[in-house]
């Protein structure tokens, strides 16, 4: 830390994403990228062509992508924001909504946390139950922001959309953000209540369904107000912030949906197989509708069964906050690659 850095930060313990190393070959199932390439006509749409078109700003008004998001889900362009990955949304709403404070689950996404100390936004921590579902009442009336992931990560498990109505309905002076980045993989979408509610936001991506982690989009949907004030924040901060090729390949994935839907029902499918496989073995597998599953088992620590599968190359998410520190995070992959890891599993445990 250099001795130039403001008080309100020297404190901040800053966002650790899932370790990407360069010294093997894993397979990785640590931070729920999808295992499939984009759509082919995803791919062909790069040309020289396109990255000799990089001389020029991208179109800050994102319209094209924009008008085929809204077109696909059956919202207005005013109701659909853009972003550099959903984490940017993510930051935007806390930087313009978190005025009254924030109120989001002890365990959930970790960057909720982050921005709130970023922005010195007061956070109310709601614990999940003890069988880790989340308990609505204990988010109406709130009158803050509210975040919350549906589906949960890291747990997987969903707040049914009648739930979150009545998170909506009963703060009605505070933005409700649900964050859907795993929604496309068997979740229920709360998006039709923005035409009932101009207080929700409803952020998604393209990183783990739309296989476009490393091209950074995410989208979301609200009341055109609240889309306004978004859009105020980004041109304040970064208005190209979405580079041309990224718009491109986001407006091809959009064309493209056929193909991300079946890659979706892929990982559905091989989500039940390495969860029956998991309790076979006697781990407890959380029941989860996103395209990962959260397990433990009696037979090695948590945090001892990532180092062992990380040794023999196989890398998943162990978290070390106390509550969940005897579970791992496994993303599903490919078949070939979930049959690799039960069988290590095996070798490790039996
Ligand atoms: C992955 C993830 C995001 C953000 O992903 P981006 O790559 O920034 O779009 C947001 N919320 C949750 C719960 C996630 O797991």
């Amino acid at each position: 830390m250099s001795r130039f850095l403001k008080e309100q930060y020297q404190a901040m313990e800053a966002y650790t994403p899932g370790e990407q190393p360069r010294d093997m070959q894993y397979i990785k199932l640590n931070t729920n990228e999808s295992p499939y390439p984009p759509a082919p006509s995803v791919v062909e749409a790069m040309t020289g062509e396109q990255v000799e078109l990089l001389r020029l700003y991208s179109d800050p008004t994102a319209k094209n992508l924009k008008e085929k998001l809204a077109g696909m889900y059956g919202v207005r362009p005013e109701n659909v924001f853009v972003s550099n990955g959903s984490d940017e949304v993510l930051n935007f709403a806390f930087m313009a909504f978190g005025g009254q404070g924030v109120v989001f689950p002890d365990i959930s996404y970790g960057f909720y946390e982050v921005f709130a100390d970023l922005y010195a936004i007061n956070a109310e921590k709601i614990p999940l139950e003890e069988d880790f579902s989340i308990d609505y009442h204990k988010y109406c009336g709130k009158n803050k922001l509210v975040v919350i992931a549906n589906p949960n990560a890291p747990t997987g498990m969903t707040l049914p959309v009648e739930q979150i109505e009545e998170i909506v309905k009963s703060n009605p002076d505070a933005v409700v953000v649900i964050d859907e980045a795993y929604v496309d993989f068997g979740g229920e979408t709360c998006l039709p209540l923005i035409r009932k509610y101009d207080n929700l936001l409803v952020t998604r991506t393209f990183s783990k369904s739309r296989c476009l982690a490393g091209g950074r989009l995410g989208y979301a949907f609200a009341s055109p107000e609240i889309i306004a004030d978004l859009e105020k924040i980004k041109y304040s901060t970064n208005p190209y912030n979405i580079n041309r090729l990224t718009l491109l390949l986001g407006e091809k994935t959009v064309e493209a949906e056929g193909y991300y839907q079946e890659k979706c029902r892929e990982i559905e499918e091989t989500r039940a197989w390495t969860a029956a496989k998991l309790e076979k073995l006697g781990f407890t597998v959380l029941p989860s509708k996103a395209n990962f599953i959260f397990v433990k088992t009696d037979k090695m620590d948590g945090g001892e069964l990532y180092r062992t599968l990380k040794a023999k190359g196989i890398l998943v998410r162990h978290f070390t906050n106390p509550r969940i520190c005897q579970y791992n995070r496994v993303t599903i992959g490919t078949k070939a690659q979930m049959e690799a890891f039960v069988d290590t599993l095996k070798e490790v445990l039996l």
